[in-house]
This record gives structure tokens, C-alpha cells and sequence, in this order.
């Protein structure tokens, strides 16, 4: 039986994976069979990861980050977990190709998923004009013209924050009134580089190697038009991969893991949840790579609780982290 079990090859996953490798508890990352790395393969340039002042690009960082995590003694597994079992001591996690492995904790850094338009032109355009994170990517967009798909309060956060770069945003609503909260609405509202588009969806993205607009659909006559832009930013909701914990693990309204305050501890001894699969707000490569480090640091004093020396030891040496 091992030591660590972590689940998801994001930036959660390869941090936790780093410091249990470093603490010698030679974890196991199951990586997935298609999607490794994580969220930050399907972007361009990361400029908001501190260490890089000329920026990276998302799959060279996730690279480095495995590479990182390899270096101490990770082993990496390129397959899908299908199945848990993990109320009793034994964590056991079933793979896709049949294979079940056991360990003493589980760190579960699954992500969450942005919820896509469902348009063939989402993968060629991800990363060139077309985005999931006004925070990540608002800054290319100086004296620009955008648009926000989306009727929600974090349509409305969005759009407004992009107002800080670009000249103009739309915002594109398959209905005629939001359901952002009042005081959300009222702000973009009020923002006089922000203009409703009501009664449309985004039936095109335009644009052969980055977005030159959006074909638009009246939902209620049907008719089309086109709206030229220089980027798109897709808000229509986030969904924590948490389908495999159902039934397992608390969640919250949000639908993220729920974790014991500023601790990645979860309803279930042993088993630790991080990043965006228990983060409803903040959704950042680094603050799901913070989080994968206290995921990391909690498995450790709860193996070390349970006598495993080498978690003991780790502990000691930076006895300044203490969490219970
Ligand atoms: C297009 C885009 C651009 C972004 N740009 C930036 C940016 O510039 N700066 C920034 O800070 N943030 C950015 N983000 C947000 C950032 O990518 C996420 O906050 C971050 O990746 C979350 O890390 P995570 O480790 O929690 O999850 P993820 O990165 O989502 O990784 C989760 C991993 O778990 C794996 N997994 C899920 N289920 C299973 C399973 N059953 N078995 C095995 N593996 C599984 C997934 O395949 C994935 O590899 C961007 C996001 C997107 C979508």
C-alpha cells in the first residue's frame, strides 16, 4: 500500500504532488488518460504565475510543474480514476484500465470545468481571442472590443471588469431580463462601456486564428446577424468534477468539495480535497497550487499521526507549519 494517492495533473495535483515527493511519501498522480495538465493546457501565454516575468505558456508551466513533481519521485499515471473507495483507512482508486491501487490518504485535485458554448470553433479559438477567465486573460485586451456571454452574477463581475482594458463590452443574453443579483445589474448597468445584446445566442464564433466576431441568433425571431469583436469571454456557469465523490464526500450549494475551513480536510479522514474542485471564487493556477500545498502538509500530519515516519519527519523539518 502507498503512502499518497492524487488524483488530477493540474496545478493543484503537481504541487501536492511536489511537497509529498519531497517528503518522501512517493506519491502516485493519476494524471488522466487525455486531459493532463490540467485547465492551463488549453491557454496560450500565463502571465499571472508568479516566477515568470516574461510569462509562460500554459503547457510549458504544467511541464515544468510535472517535471518539478517527478524530479523528487512522483509517479505518474496517464489513466482515468473510474471508481473510489475510500470511507475506511484503505483509500482504494480504480483506473480505467482495471487496475486498483491502495494508499493510506488521497488528495483529490479533479478541477472544475467552464462550461462551453458547444461550438466546434471553442477548441481551435481557445487561447486566441476566445476565454473562460477575464481575470487570466482581460489584460490582452486594451482598447479592445469584447463581449460576455452570460446573465449571471459572474457574467456581470466579468464584464465589468473587463470595462478596466477594453473600449467596449457586449453582453450577449439569450433572454430578455438576467439573473444577476440586483446590485450586480445595476453596476453594469450603469457603466456606460457595457451594452446589452437581448434575445441572442452565440450561434458562430467568427474568425480563422483568433476571434473576428460572433454570428448571433435572435432566440426569438430566429434571425441572424453578425457582431464583429476582437475577443469573446464565455460565462454561462463552472462545474466542479465532482461526479465521483457523490454520495462520498460533502459538497457545498456551490457544488465544490467542502474542506474544513482554510484546510483541505474533508468530510472523510484521510481524504483531502484542493484547488478548483473546492473553490467556488477564486479559480487561479496559483491559488489551486497553494491549495495543493496545504492538501500536501495536511496528508502529512495525518500520516504522521498514523506513525508513518517519513511524514513525521517532514513535518519536523518545517516544524513552523502546524495545522491542527
Ligand atoms: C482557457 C483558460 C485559461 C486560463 N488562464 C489562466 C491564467 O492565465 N492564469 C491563471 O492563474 N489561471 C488561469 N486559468 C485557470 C486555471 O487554469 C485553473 O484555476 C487551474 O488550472 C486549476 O487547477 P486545478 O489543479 O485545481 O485543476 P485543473 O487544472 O482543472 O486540473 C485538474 C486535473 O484533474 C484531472 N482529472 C479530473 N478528473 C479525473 C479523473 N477521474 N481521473 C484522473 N484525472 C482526473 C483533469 O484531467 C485535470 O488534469 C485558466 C483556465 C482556462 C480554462
Amino acid at each position: 500500500m502507498r503512502d499518497i494517492i492524487i488524483i488530477g495533473s493540474g496545478p493543484a495535483g503537481f504541487t501536492a504532488a511536489i511537497y509529498a515527493a519531497r517528503a518522501e511519501l512517493k506519491p502516485l498522480l493519476i494524471a488522466s488518460s487525455v486531459e493532463i495538465g490540467g485547465e492551463l493546457m488549453n491557454t496560450t501565454e500565463v502571465e499571472n504565475f508568479p516566477g515568470f516575468p516574461e510569462g509562460i505558456m500554459g503547457p510549458d508551466l504544467m511541464g515544468k510543474l510535472q517535471a518539478q513533481a517527478e524530479r523528487f519521485g512522483t509517479e505518474v499515471v496517464y489513466d482515468d480514476v473510474v471508481s473510489l473507495d475510500i470511507d475506511g483507512p484503505v483509500k482504494r482508486v480504480t483506473l480505467g484500465n482495471g487496475e486498483t491501487h491502495e494508499a493510506a490518504a488521497l488528495i483529490y485535485a479533479t478541477g472544475s470545468a467552464y462550461r462551453k458554448l458547444g461550438l466546434p470553433e471553442e477548441e481551435v479559438l481557445s487561447g486566441h481571442g476566445l476565454s473562460w477567465c477575464a481575470t487570466c486573460d482581460g489584460f490582452f485586451f486594451r482598447q479592445k472590443t469584447i463581449a460576455v456571454v452570460g446573465g449571471g452574477d459572474s457574467a456581470m463581475e466579468e464584464a465589468t471588469f473587463l470595462t478596466r482594458f477594453a473600449d467596449k463590452v457586449y453582453v450577449i443574453h439569450r433572454r430578455d431580463s438576467l439573473k444577476a443579483s440586483k446590485i450586480m445589474q445595476q453596476r453594469a448597468a450603469d457603466n456606460e462601456k457595457i451594452e446589452f445584446v437581448w434575445n441572442s445566442e452565440v450561434a458562430a464564433i467568427q474568425g480563422e486564428t483568433a476571434v473576428t466576431g460572433v454570428t448571433l441568433r435572435d432566440t426569438v425571431t430566429g434571425e441572424e446577424r453578425l457582431l464583429e469583436l476582437d475577443g469573446l469571454f464565455v460565462a454561462i456557469g463552472n462545474d466542479p468534477r465532482t461526479h465521483l465523490v457523490h454520495g462520498k464526500l460533502d459538497l457545498t450549494a456551490e457544488g465544490t468539495i467542502w474542506v474544513d475551513g482554510r484546510t483541505s480536510k474533508t468530510s472523510l479522514p484521510g481524504v483531502f480535497a484542493a484547488g478548483d474542485v473546492i473553490d467556488p471564487h477564486y479559480r487561479q493556477a496559483i491559488t489551486a497550487a497553494g491549495s495543493g500545498t496545504v492538501a500536501a502538509l495536511d496528508a502529512e500530519h495525518y500520516l504522521a499521526a498514523q506513525g508513518n515516519v517519513h511524514a513525521a519527519e517532514a513535518l519536523l523539518e518545517n516544524e513552523f507549519v502546524s495545522v491542527d
